[in-house]
């Protein structure tokens, strides 16, 4: 049964059907709504007129896969998507995703791919060098996002503070471990929490300040008072850059109180870790080298296609403490090669070639492509703050991060004000805005997620807010 591979003809066929389509979205992306009408009934009926009863051609069905994602997806691609991180995949790294799939390497253990595991071996070692951990120390793993490597992150700090803990788990716990992160921390921190059986309540969430940030020494407070009372804190989470505002924690601040009590201390550097590549964003999360740990997600400001994140350490055993486990019918080789078999680094088992589509991009554009993207999409935020200054708003979140929360003074105490118009803007299709709550005042929320993004694209932004601020109240 060769008929699963097409025919030679079949796939040549595909192809030629399939490049200009691709084509025609990489260049004419900024010409489609970004947004979809949302109507649940119609989708679900194109979706359903597939039948499986009667399989179709190859090419047919793709056209009509194609007219679906192209009709019924929040373009994220687009470069007026002001969204959730979400950004537009560099072109190299969607052809990367395609040899991941057609070679199909398995990375669990290392003898099946050694190519693709030394891809991996490599960038985790030049992206800890960029965090600045000591290179012979450094270890790391890709894991398919930012929730996984916050998981990931939580496991090893349990099996760092609590010997045992890999074999007795939960039971090894004389006292209630406790994890300290801000109020804007990313929830993936709970749901690390909740898989790894300590529950929500072991996460002390302590408020941010005004600026988004916690304060070191509160945190210390609730890390002495907890310890006064026999729980166990184990843990310190700072972010580098907060999903909804961008906000950047005092990481030297963080990084004293979790030495002075003996802490894990991790940074989830989720978005704002791709700071450490240009030389002057590299100082707004100056402190990121003394974490135990970091995760910075490849598929948000390293611009490749979802799913990609890496968990980067300085303490080179605790991932196999963690994470390791024999067994007979797993290959063998890393007993005799000095090689780490990735399964034994990780909560997945097989595991798809994460990282070819950042090696592809480094290949191909170097850290100074890199460094020119966060320095142009740092600019364009600049740019958004300025525009909207001119044009009557206020911003009211605080980050030098391209993400920019903004009402207006007169109907600051109006949550629906920015609701209404965010809601405006969506259903317009002119570009994607979310709200977040800024110190109780209900904002509008834009990130720069997209390499593209142009001056016209932020003045389109601005003109579109206007546009919905006069359609409400008039004027
Ligand atoms: C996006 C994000 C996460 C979650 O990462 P995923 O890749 O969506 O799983 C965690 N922390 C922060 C700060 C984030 O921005």
């Amino acid at each position: 049964m060769t008929k699963f591979d097409l025919t030679s003809e079949e796939r040549a066929g595909l192809f030629r059907m399939l490049i200009p389509e691709l084509e025609s979205y990489y260049s004419n992306t900024s010409e489609l709504r970004v947004t979809p009408p949302l109507d649940p009934d119609e989708i679900r009926k194109v979706v359903r007129m597939a039948d499986f009863n009667h399989p179709e051609n190859i090419n047919d069905a793709v056209r009509k896969i194609i007219d679906s994602l192209r009709n019924y997806i929040v373009h994220t691609p687009h470069p007026r998507y002001y969204g959730l991180f979400n950004p537009r995949p560099n072109f190299p790294s969607v052809v990367a995703d395609l040899l991941t799939a057609a070679f199909n390497p398995q990375l669990a253990a290392w003898s099946h791919s050694p190519f693709a595991a030394e891809v991996e071996n490599y960038l985790i070692s030049e992206f800890g060098r960029k965090v600045g951990f000591p290179s012979e120390e450094t270890d790391g793993v890709f894991a398919t996002g930012g929730a996984e490597a916050n998981i990931t992150a939580v496991l090893c700090a349990l099996n760092n503070a609590i010997p045992g803990f890999a074999n007795e788990g939960l039971f090894s716990l004389k006292a209630r471990p406790v994890i300290y992160c801000s109020s804007e921390a990313h929830h993936s921190v709970i749901r690390a929490a909740r898989t790894s059986g300590l529950g929500k309540d072991s996460v002390r969430m302590i408020d941010a300040d005004a600026k988004g940030a916690v304060r070191p020494d509160i945190l210390e407070k609730s890390v002495l008072s907890d310890r006064s009372e026999g729980y166990l804190p184990f843990m310190v989470i700072g972010t580098a850059g907060t999903t909804g505002t961008g906000s950047i924690d005092d990481l030297h601040g963080l990084a004293s109180v979790a030495q002075r009590h003996s802490l894990w201390y991790h940074i989830d550097a989720a978005w704002g870790g791709a700071a450490v590549l240009n030389p002057e964003t590299r100082k707004w999360v100056s402190g990121i080298e003394k974490a135990d740990s970091v995760i910075i997600d490849v598929h948000k400001w390293l611009s490749v296609p979802m799913s990609s994140s890496m968990f980067i350490t300085r303490h080179r055993e605790i991932l196999g403490k963690t994470f390791r486990i024999t067994t007979d019918y797993m290959p063998k080789d890393a007993e005799k090669l000095e090689i780490t078999d990735a399964y034994t680094h990780s909560i997945q088992w097989s595991r798809r070639f994460i990282g070819l589509k950042l090696y592809l991009s480094l290949m191909v554009f170097g850290w100074r492509g890199y460094s020119e993207i966060i320095e142009h999409q740092t600019e364009m935020g600049n740019l958004l703050r300025k525009v909207l200054r001119e044009n009557g708003w206020i911003v009211i979140n605080h980050t030098p991060l391209p993400l920019v929360c903004f009402t207006d003074e007169k109907h600051k105490s109006d949550p629906s004000f920015t609701r209404n118009i965010s809601e405006k803007i969506i259903r317009s299709g002119e570009a994607w805005v979310s709200v977040y709550p800024v110190n109780g005042i209900s904002a509008i929320r834009a990130c720069i997620t997209n390499y593209n993004t142009s001056p016209e694209d932020i003045n389109a932004l601005v003109k579109s807010v206007n546009k919905a601020r006069i359609e409400i109240i008039g004027g």
